[in-house]
C-alpha cells in the first residue's frame, strides 16, 4: 500500500476570537489559492463557536475543519456538551478525542477517549485519537507500553469501513506547547510501534491509516519530522495560529 497523504492538522485550542478566526480563514484560503498545497490535506480544529462561520468560507477548499472535543453521548440531557450528529450536521470532518489536555485537565481516560471515537464514527467524523506519554514515562523507559495501551483501549471494539476513518496521533506530553520535540528518531520508533499495533487491530487497512505526529512541531523541524515513514502529517498546536508557519508546515510535505 502507498504512504497515506499526509494529513497538516492544526489545533488552535481556546484561541482567538470567532471574529478574526473569519478574517485568518479568508487570508489562509487567498494564499492557497496562489500557492496551493497538494501533497497533502490541510485541517483545522477550531473551538465550537468558530466551525460555522469557518465552515461556510472553507467550502469547497481543501481545508477541512474539526472540533476538538465531542459527547460520549448521542443526545440528551448533558449541559453543555455538544453531539457528533451536531457536528456533522454542520459539515465537520474531524474531532480530536484524548487530547492529553483533556486527560488532564477533565480526567478523561481510555474508555471515554473509545467512547467519543465510537460517538464520532457512528455519525461519519473522523476521530483524531490522541496518545502520548508523560516524561517521567519515558524517563522510566515505559514510553512505548503506555502509548500502546492508550491506542488498544482507545480502539477497543471501533470497527472501520476504510482506513481514512480514523487518524492517530502520538503526542508526547512533555513536547506539548514546551518547544521541545521528539528527536525524528523517536518520532519514527514510535511510530513504528503503533502501526504494528494498528496491523493487531485492522490487519487489512492499517497500512493506511495517518499517523501524526505532534508536539512543538515548527517549520525548523517539520520536514525532517514528515520524512519518517509512520509520520504522515502533524497535529500542530501553538504554530497553527501564525499563518506562515502553518503554511511552511504545510509546505515541507514531502
Ligand atoms: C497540541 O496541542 O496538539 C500540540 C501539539 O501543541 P504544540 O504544537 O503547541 O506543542
Amino acid at each position: 500500500m502507498s504512504r497515506p497523504k499526509p494529513l497538516i492538522a492544526g489545533n488552535w485550542k481556546m484561541n482567538r476570537l470567532p471574529s478574526a478566526a473569519a478574517s485568518w480563514t479568508r487570508e489562509l484560503l487567498a494564499r492557497l489559492g496562489r500557492t496551493p498545497v497538494t501533497a497533502g490535506e490541510l485541517a483545522l480544529m477550531v473551538p465550537f463557536t468558530h466551525l460555522p462561520a469557518m465552515l461556510n468560507l472553507a467550502f469547497g477548499s481543501n481545508v477541512a475543519l474539526g472540533a476538538q472535543d465531542v459527547s460520549a453521548h448521542e443526545a440528551g440531557a448533558y449541559t453543555g456538551e455538544v453531539s457528533a450528529a451536531m457536528l456533522a450536521d454542520l459539515g465537520v470532518r474531524y474531532v480530536i478525542v484524548g487530547h492529553s489536555e483533556r486527560r488532564a485537565y477533565h480526567g478523561e481516560d481510555d474508555a471515554l477517549v473509545n467512547a467519543k471515537a465510537a460517538q464520532a464514527l457512528a455519525h461519519g467524523l473522523v476521530p483524531i485519537v490522541c496518545v502520548g506519554e508523560k516524561q517521567e514515562q519515558r524517563d522510566a523507559g515505559n514510553a512505548e507500553e503506555v502509548v500502546l495501551k492508550q491506542l488498544a483501549a482507545g480502539l477497543e471494539g471501533l470497527e472501520l469501513a476504510g482506513p481514512d476513518d480514523i487518524v492517530v496521533a502520538y503526542e508526547p506530553i512533555w513536547a506539548i506547547g514546551t518547544g521541545r520535540t521528539a528527536t525524528a528518531a523517536d518520532a519514527a520508533a514510535m511510530g513504528a510501534a503503533l502501526r504494528r499495533e494498528l496491523r493487531r487491530h485492522y490487519p487489512a487497512m492499517a497500512d493506511g491509516v495517518r499517523l501524526l505526529y505532534g508536539g512543538s512541531m515548527k517549520p525548523s523541524n517539520a520536514a525532517e519530522l514528515l520524512a519518517q515513514p509512520d509520520v504522515n502529517g502533524g497535529l500542530i498546536g501553538g504554530a497553527s495560529l501564525e499563518l506562515d508557519d502553518y503554511l511552511a508546515i504545510a509546505g515541507a510535505i514531502r
